[in-house]
């Protein structure tokens, strides 16, 4: 039987999420075990797990949602064995760490997550242009990748404007006028930290 066990984190700083995949000799120096966000312009720390007595793990997990620091014990089978567990945040009533045998059942966990981020967050959203840092959050990362030429027409223009429309980011190209609809959302937000490049018109 090999020791391994999936795991998936969300970094609280820039809300990327990780899978990885660890086998239990990496928990067995005494030295805790730090999850680590992957991106170069973040590498933030996300969770770490150590190794505390023979059948005992302590994990602690900085929150995405509220900026604390949740912690948790485990025994070496809850690690091992076991197909599912998380760590939840209390504040939020969402799974913020995710680890188990079954990778399936760890990636719905992790999908239901990203739903609780995308309703706490149009719960709490007051809709002034400019005061919410989502905002901002997205319109850096459309600005990157406009300045990396990654943003573009389906009529060949790379001249695109971005216009605030209530919840909503407008791309539109000032060529033809074709646009497309951004919804601010952290989802939204996540999908276009990973994404390589939007075309419009489509
Ligand atoms: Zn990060
Ligand atoms: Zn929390
Ligand atoms: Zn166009």
């Amino acid at each position: 039987m090999e020791f391994e066990t999936n795991f998936a984190y969300i970094c609280p700083d820039c809300l990327r999420i990780y899978g990885c995949k660890l086998n239990v000799f990496r928990f067995s120096g005494g030295q805790a075990h730090k999850f680590i966000c992957r991106s170069k312009d973040c590498l933030a720390d996300c969770a770490s797990i150590k190794k505390t007595a023979p059948d005992q793990y302590n994990i602690e997990v900085l929150c995405p949602f509220c900026d604390e620091k949740h912690s948790k014990r485990a025994t070496f089978s809850g690690i091992w064995q076991r197909p599912q567990s998380t760590v939840r945040c209390p504040n939020a009533a969402a799974d913020i760490f995710f680890y188990g045998q079954d990778r399936d059942a760890i990636n719905g966990l992790v999908n239901r997550t990203t739903e609780v981020f995308e309703r706490s967050f149009s719960n709490g959203y007051t809709g002034v242009p400019g005061s919410d840092p989502m905002i901002s959050e997205i319109l850096m990362n459309l600005e990157r990748l406009m300045s990396d030429h990654q943003i573009s027409c389906v009529c060949g223009s790379e001249n695109i404007s971005f216009e605030l429309r209530g919840s909503s980011i407008l791309l539109i190209c000032r060529k033809c006028g074709s646009c497309k609809e951004l919804r601010i959302s952290k989802e939204n937000l996540m999908r276009l930290i990973n994404a390589s490049g939007i075309v419009l018109g489509h």
